[in-house]
Formats: C-alpha cells, sequence, structure tokens
C-alpha cells in the first residue's frame, strides 16, 4: 500500500456506490473516503449523511466529497458510476454508455499520479473492468472487476439454504460473464469436505440435480427479479465490494469469484477479463485459480468468454 494510511476514492455515488460507502463505514474498512460523482452536489449531500452517522460507528473515518485530484495518494479506486439496468434490459445492452463514462474517469484517475488498485462494479463489469485496463494501461493485477463475488454469494446463499449447511460451508462457485451466460461448475463443488455430487449419489431420494438446476438458474437471473421488484440492487453488491476491499488492505489472500485478465488458463487467450477464483491480496489479483473443469463446463466457459471478447471488440476502444 502507498500510504500508512488506508484511503479509498469512489467514483459513482449512486445506489451501489453509497451501499458500499455505508458498509465501509459500518466496517471500518479504510481511513479516507473520498466520494466523487458527476453530480457534485449529491456526492456532498452524500458525505454529509454519512458524517451525521460516524458518531454512531466505531470508525473515525475521514469523509469527504473530493474530485480526481484526490485519486493521486489513494490506494484504492472504487469506480461504480454509469447507468444501470431497466427492467428485463441486460447488463450487455449498458456497454456503449458506460464505456463513455468511463472515458470521462479513467484518464482522469491516471493523469492524478494514481499507483493503486482500481475496483470496478459497473455492468457489463468484466467488460468495464477490461475497458479501464484498456484507458489505464495498469499491470492487469492492479485492475479487479467484482465479476461473478456476487453471484457466488447468492448461490451459497440457496445451497446453504438447500442442504441445511452454513453457507460459509459451502465451496461453490459462479464463473464466466457476470451476466446471462455465467454458470455453475457443480464438478468443483464442494459442501465442507464432500463433493456436491458425492451428496446427490449418496442420498438420491433427497437431492436432485435438477433443483440444484433450478438454483443455479434462480442465481443468473436474481438481478432481474430484483430489478422488476424493486428498481435496483445494491446492498449485495456494496457489500462484496467492501469484502475485496479488506482482502486488499489485509493482505488476505482471499479467494474470489473476481473479474480478472486470463493468461493463458483454460487454453484461452491473455486478454480477456471474466469472472473465475483468483486470490486477492495488496497486491490486488495476485493469482488465478484454473479449475479442472469438465468437458461441457469448459465449453460454457468458452462460451462466455466469447460473448465478452465479442461485445468488448464491439466498441472500438
Ligand atoms: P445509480 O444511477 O444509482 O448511480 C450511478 C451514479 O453514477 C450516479 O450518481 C451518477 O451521477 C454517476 N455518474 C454517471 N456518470 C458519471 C460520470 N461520468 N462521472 C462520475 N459519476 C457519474 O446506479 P447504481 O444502481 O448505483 O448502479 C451503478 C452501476 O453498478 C450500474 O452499472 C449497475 O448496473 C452496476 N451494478 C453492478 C453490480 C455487480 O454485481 N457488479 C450489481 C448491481 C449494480
Amino acid at each position: 500500500m502507498a500510504n500508512i494510511k488506508r484511503k479509498i476514492v469512489l467514483v459513482g455515488t449512486g445506489m451501489v456506490g453509497m451501499s458500499f460507502a455505508y458498509a465501509a463505514l459500518n466496517q471500518s474498512i479504510c481511513d479516507e473516503l473520498v466520494l466523487v460523482d458527476l453530480n457534485i452536489e449529491r456526492a456532498k449531500g452524500e458525505a454529509m449523511d454519512l458524517n451525521h452517522g460516524l458518531s454512531f460507528s466505531s470508525s473515525s473515518m475521514k469523509i469527504y466529497a473530493g474530485d480526481y485530484c484526490d485519486c493521486t495518494d489513494a490506494d484504492i479506486v472504487v469506480i461504480c458510476a454509469g447507468v444501470n439496468q431497466k427492467p428485463d434490459e441486460t447488463r450487455l445492452s449498458l456497454l456503449q454508455r458506460n464505456t463513455k463514462v468511463f472515458e470521462s474517469i479513467v484518464p482522469r484517475v491516471v493523469s492524478s499520479g494514481f499507483d493503486g488498485i482500481f475496483l470496478v462494479a459497473t455492468n457489463p463489469v468484466d467488460i468495464m473492468t477490461r475497458v479501464t485496463y484498456e484507458l489505464s494501461g495498469f499491470n492487469a493485477a492492479k485492475v479487479i472487476g467484482t465479476g461473478t463475488t456476487l453471484d457466488t454469494a447468492r448461490l451459497r446463499y440457496l445451497l446453504g439454504d438447500y442442504f441445511e449447511v452454513d453457507p460459509r460451508n459451502i465451496h461453490a462457485y459462479v464463473i464466466g460473464e457476470h451476466g446471462d451466460s455465467e454458470f455453475v461448475p457443480w464438478s468443483q463443488a464442494i459442501l465442507g469436505v464432500k463433493p456436491i455430487y458425492d451428496m446427490l449419489h449418496d442420498d438420491s431420494q433427497r437431492y436432485k440435480m435438477d433443483e440444484l438446476k433450478k438454483i443455479s438458474n434462480d442465481v443468473r437471473t436474481a438481478a432481474y427479479e430484483i430489478i422488476r421488484a424493486k428498481g435496483s440492487t445494491y446492498y449485495g453488491i456494496g457489500m462484496a465490494i467492501c469484502k475485496i476491499v479488506r482482502a486488499i488492505f489485509h493482505n488476505e489472500n482471499s479467494i474470489y469469484t473476481t473479474s480478472v485478465r486470463l493468461r493463458g488458463e483454460y487454453g484461452l487467450r491473455k486478454d480477456v477479463f471474466i469472472g473465475n477464483p483468483c486470490i486477492i491480496n495488496s497486491g490486488g489479483a495476485n493469482r488465478i485459480l484454473e479449475l479442472n473443469l469438465m468437458s461441457d463446463e469448459l465449453e460454457k466457459l468458452k462460451k462466455s468468454y466469447e460473448i465478452l471478447d465479442e461485445s468488448f471488440t464491439s466498441i472500438n476502444l
């Protein structure tokens, strides 16, 4: 880390950004939090509102509305700026608009002299992370997207319910695009120390593959359902961002299905950012875990990869 104090600049103080900020305050995740938004008044109002909660928290965090010059000595720039999905709209449909937004953000962050880690949540997150990588010229380890971290949390919650096991003891992941082509590699899913396939085999009356498929489908469509019900999703992703930030500040070497640049894993080209288990520490995306996927799972990953690559190519960056 560049500083003794842990400093974050948050760009985009909408629902996602502020859910992260609120969680960060309650979890004392950093020492300084700077809020930047196109809507300067909004950033100022949010800073005031959060500061009024400071005395009720265990944090002595310094929170203020700022500008891109505040990125100079920041450790992490979290980007949540841009448009979000309307009901039944796909994440990919946001690409053109959010690329324009990032063209007005990333070069200004870099011009400040920022030398920390970018953490991107804006959708379509895998491609926006790649856009950040291309616009910044940073080393790939220092450009991370939230990827399928939230989807993995949704999966574990539902599996915990199904198997009646604490979700924290379920080691199952959603990988690929954070979007419609994401999937669960069930061959890699483990309950504590027991593979989920063995659970199905040993208690076939109780546990069924069809029900697991329904769970993975529910995970894939969760955002659509929430957006139809309440307009947008933000608490879960806000907490997911907090977890990744904590892993960076505490040099945790924790595993999250972040969006990371492939380095030849799975025989795929090196330039696509995609959700895959990755070890996160103070250096950012430290090590990608290449999974021993079954052939049908590898096919699904390739499909996701192609969608992400083609979509990126379509923006002519
Ligand atoms: P929002 O509309 O509530 O907030 C967006 C904010 O971005 C606004 O405050 C707006 O003023 C700001 N903004 C827009 N253009 C800007 C610019 N050029 N510079 C600085 N700020 C700018 O939207 P939201 O609900 O907070 O969603 C933000 C993004 O997060 C969306 O793309 C959404 O799809 C995405 N999201 C991602 C995940 C995930 O898992 N990664 C989950 C939920 C939402």
